[in-house]
């Protein structure tokens, strides 16, 4: 038997595809016994918030991501299919069918025991009976203690400071201008990390958004002013001291930023010979190196507001937004030390992390690690090799890029196309790029699935 604790994205997929390849699984909720800060009812698979499940196409890594779920047998995809709305090239879900369809199909699977309390502790796990947490981003406080003592206090985080992150393409290279402060890069001298937040560490190379005076009192006075998104229950705790939102830091008075992430010593303007009067850095966020962060920059504003505001900084005034700054309640394992690529832990394998918790982000990239941290489960149990997909595929770089990212500063992933496999003959075209490697992604996926088990997910 396979015990999942939290029926949530991750927990419900796995469950489901742990139990469609023959094994009895016991599924574990809390809710409502004991309910969490955003989830509002029962059922399983509640989206917290959003109904999007965002993009729906194969140009899109999220998009190929569902397709590959969809051909393994997800009963999250299956419901999200049926429960569908318009939102034209996004897969948008009328959020009570939603759930109500995966809690419908769990409940009623022969070898699935829905027990509804909380796991205070991690169980005991072996072989035969593989644990797998899927808690998610608001787990109960007396697990969280339990799997820090077990992965390692420092190895567990409980908030998530997001900086936003611009395409490359739409920084306009004119005015910025490349360089590390005190001239230090990467494989140079090497400073003490300043915050876990991403504030510049002296390493690698920055982009760099120089400032003049005028220019940051204006950038000041519109970030003071600007709107901030509402604020969850949840978040009304107090933010670390080194993960403020830039917002909260320029209310402190109008030279904090200067004297924080905007920062301009150790670097010189070669556009004036000087140091600039302030200074927002950008650092390569991908491997592709088509994503660049603004560094420390965490905010809470309202997106519409992040775009105003940021487009004011010298550089940036076209740029094009991949995801936008955010500060949460967020609990995490830093996957890179904690994981294998088969979502087992390093020190014990037949104890396993799907969902949120695991170091992914988002709700269809918590679905895809529980289908495979489920299917995996099922390995152990029938005594079989843990499944890895191809890392060309979604999923495979998914689960690659998790256990095996810098593990300095993790911070949870979506997926993009930038942690997939590059093509050996990539075409010129963005666009036909993106397609060409969806349709690579998923010839190596149906020839994988030719060799393997897929749940049959009927009529029903
Ligand atoms: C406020 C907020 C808003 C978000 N908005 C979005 C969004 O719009 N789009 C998006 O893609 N992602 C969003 N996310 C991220 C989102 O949480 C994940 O994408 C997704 O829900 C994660 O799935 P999961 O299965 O890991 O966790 P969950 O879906 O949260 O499931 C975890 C389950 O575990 C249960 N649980 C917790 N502790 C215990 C315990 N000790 N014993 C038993 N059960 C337990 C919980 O009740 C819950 O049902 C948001 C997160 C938060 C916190």
């Amino acid at each position: 038997m396979i015990r999942v604790i939290g029926g949530g994205l991750a927990g419900s997929e796995a469950a489901w595809q742990a139990a469609s390849l023959g094994v009895p699984v016991a599924l574990q909720e809390m809710r409502p016994v004991r309910p969490t800060s955003v989830h509002r009812t029962d059922r399983l698979a509640e989206l917290v918030c959003s109904n999007s499940l965002r993009g729906d196409k194969l140009d899109n890594a999220v998009g190929l991501l569902k397709e590959e779920m969809r051909r393994l047998g997800s009963l999250v995809m299956r419901a999200a299919d049926r429960s569908r709305v318009p939102a034209g090239a996004a897969l948008a879900v009328d959020r009570e069918e939603f759930a109500k369809l995966v809690t419908d199909a769990l409940t009623s699977h022969p070898l699935i025991t829905i027990v509804r309390s909380e796991a205070e502790r991690i169980p005991d796990s072996s072989p035969a009976e593989p644990v797998i947490v899927a808690t998610g981003p608001l787990t109960s406080e007396s697990l969280s203690r339990e799997i820090a003592h077990l992965v390692g206090d420092d190895h567990l985080y409980f908030y998530d400071a997001i900086s936003p992150i611009v395409l490359a393409d739409s920084i306009d290279r004119a005015k910025v201008f490349r360089a590390s402060r005190w001239g230090r890069s990467l494989g140079g001298v090497k400073a003490a990390r300043a915050s876990v937040c991403g504030a510049d560490d002296g390493e690698g190379d920055y982009l760099n958004c120089p400032m003049t005076d005028e220019e940051y009192r204006r950038f000041y006075e519109a970030l003071v002013s600007a709107e901030s998104a509402s604020v969850h229950d949840f978040d009304r705790e107090k933010f670390f001291e080194g993960c403020l939102p830039i917002e909260v830091m320029a209310s402190r008075g109008p030279d904090t930023l200067r004297f924080g992430p905007m920062k301009p010593v150790g670097l010189v303007d070669p556009g004036t010979g000087t140091p600039p009067y302030a200074v927002v850095q950008l650092r390569q966020d991908n491997l592709a190196g088509d994503h660049f962060s603004l560094v420390g920059f965490q905010t809470q504003l309202k997106w519409g507001e992040q775009a105003r505001v940021l487009r004011m900084i010298p550089g940036l005034e076209q740029a094009e937004f991949v995801r936008f700054g955010m500060v949460h309640r967020n609990t995490y394992i830093n996957a890179p030390r904690v994981l294998r690529e088969t979502w087992q832990t390093r020190v014990k394998p037949d104890l396993l992390f799907a969902g949120q918790i695991s170091g992914v982000e988002g709700y269809v990239e918590s679905a895809a690690s529980g289908l495979m941290a489920g299917r995996t489960a099922a390995a152990l149990v029938r005594g079989e090799e843990p499944p890895v997909l191809p890392r060309v595929t979604a999923i495979g770089a998914l689960a690659y890029y998790v256990s095996h990212a810098d593990p300095s500063n993790y911070q949870p992933t979506n997926v993009t196309f930038g942690i997939i496999e590059p093509l050996a003959r990539a075409p010129r075209s963005k666009a036909e790029k993106k397609l060409a490697t969806s349709e690579r992604a998923l010839k190596q996926l149906d020839d994988w699935i030719a060799t393997a088990q897929v749940p049959a997910l009927g009529s029903g």
